[in-house]
């Protein structure tokens, strides 16, 4: 299939048309596709609200940007881009960027979305947005890497900026390719704007805690969950896939906490310990090495089989629609923990549902990320920084209020925390639209 079949009526001349790839097409909805449904279950609670649900079926904005750069072999190579900004009537567009060869916009208009979502659902003052290019970074030098970056700034710069749109690291993209954003913004501009994106360096206006945020937020609801099961962490059993910044630093406080991480997934294979991986150590591999591939006294096992692995815990932590109808009646894990933004398929969430596997849906799981790019983000502001106790103190109870409100919506409505949360966000975000009004 192609994305258009998944747009929504009206906003199908936003949708390339290039073929998804395959976990692109879980479940044949496509990621706007399902987003779309997400809202769909949502509208029946939203009361008076509901009038104005059709904001939330359209992007604000979407920016297509040719991003041409000169190769090291002197040859011109063009790559595609986008920067969506799917609301802001809480506030400025916020929302990472992606490095990928399959970013389409379908996927961009979605994660854009989910960004509006999750920026609500923990009440930060953002609306959603979220930016990629379509391009492999693996096939690109370092040089090649900052002319894309750089080139791609330069095009968005007509619609960011400190008070407009805040990108920040997604997939692919790193500290490194803030600070080439935040310097190409600041040269176009003739001044340094630090507020004009989150997760640089934190020598240049980043926030302690920035990088080891999202993993925080996904151990903290993770933990918040697993008391209101009854599940006990220290003697908990847990799976990831993904092993960067989010699966990586989650596996870690989990391991930390006692829970034994017996299964990791990632790009370079599967790897299994019935005994727990030393996760530090697995760490320190995967930094040296790339993946996970290689790493001593473990067995490897077939991707396929990662999703049965017996566990109490699954993090998937890598990239969309990893869960789907195909899998979802494997997993054994009594509690999913969406460390990646969109890794559940709707179908694959119902089947989960009906065989009583709790999941932490994206839209609050991994909003620890963006709960510190806020803090990022005034800091940049107040030019005055805090410590790192203090930011991971506000990012715990910030994440533990809002946990703890979805929960409460999740009991009082009989729904799952998926619909919990986007009732709790939409409502917050058509609140701000409806008092702000129509203009003209
Ligand atoms: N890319 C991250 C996310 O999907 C963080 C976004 C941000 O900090 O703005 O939540």
């Amino acid at each position: 299939m192609n994305t258009s079949q998944a747009a929504p009526t009206g906003a199908s001349n936003l949708v390339t048309a290039h073929a998804l790839p395959s976990y692109l097409q879980a479940d044949n909805l496509g990621p706007w596709g399902i987003y779309l449904q997400q809202v769909d279950r949502v509208v029946p609670y939203l009361g008076n609200l509901a009038r104005w649900a059709e904001t939330l079926k359209r992007p604000k904005r979407a920016l297509i940007v040719d991003v041409p750069i000169q190769l090291d072999n002197g040859t011109v190579a063009h790559f595609e881009g986008y920067r969506v900004q799917h609301n802001t009537s809480r506030g400025p567009g916020k929302g990472g960027v992606r490095f990928h060869q399959d970013v389409t916009l379908s996927e961009v208009m979605a994660l854009s979305a989910w960004m509006s979502i999750k920026n609500a659902a923990v009440n930060v003052p953002f609306g959603g947005a979220k930016g990629g290019i379509r391009v492999d970074p693996k096939t690109l030098s370092i040089g090649e890497l900052e002319r894309v970056t750089r080139r791609y700034t330069s095009e968005i710069g007509i619609i960011i900026g400190p008070t407009k749109d805040i990108p920040a690291p997604d997939v692919n993209t790193n500290e490194k390719v803030m600070a080439w954003m935040m310097d190409t913004y600041s040269m176009n501009e003739g001044a340094t704007a630090t507020g004009v994106v989150t997760g640089k360096p934190v020598d240049l206006g980043g926030s302690l805690g920035r990088r080891e945020a999202t993993g925080r937020g996904v151990f903290t609801v993770g933990c918040e969950a697993a008391r209101h099961i009854g599940l006990d962490i220290s003697k908990a059993r847990v799976a990831v896939q993904g092993f960067g910044n989010v699966g990586g630093i989650a596996a870690k406080l989990f391991a930390q906490a006692g829970s034994k991480v017996v299964a990791v997934q990632d790009h370079g294979g599967t790897i299994f310990r019935e005994s727990g991986l030393d996760v530090t150590a697995l760490l320190a591999h995967v930094a040296h090495v790339g993946s996970v591939k290689g790493y001593a006294d473990t067995d490897v096992m077939p991707d396929d089989a990662f999703w049965g692995v017996a566990c109490d815990i699954m993090i998937p932590a890598a990239l969309e629609g990893q869960i789907t109808a195909a899998n979802a009646g494997q997993i054994q894990a009594r509690m999913v923990i969406e460390g990646a933004n969109g890794p559940t398929t709707p179908q694959a969430d119902d089947i989960l549902h009906d065989r009583n596997v709790l999941v932490l849906p994206d839209v609050i799981a991994n909003a620890g990320g963006v709960t510190v790019s806020y803090f990022e983000w005034v800091q940049d502001f107040s030019s005055f920084f805090w410590s790192e106790d203090e930011i991971n103190e506000r990012l715990v109870r910030i994440m533990k209020d809002a946990f703890g409100a979805v929960w409460q919506v999740a009991q009082d409505n009989q729904v799952s925390l998926r619909t919990a949360t986007f009732i709790v966000a939409c409502k917050r975000i058509l609140h701000s639209r409806e008092m702000r009004g129509l203009y003209p």
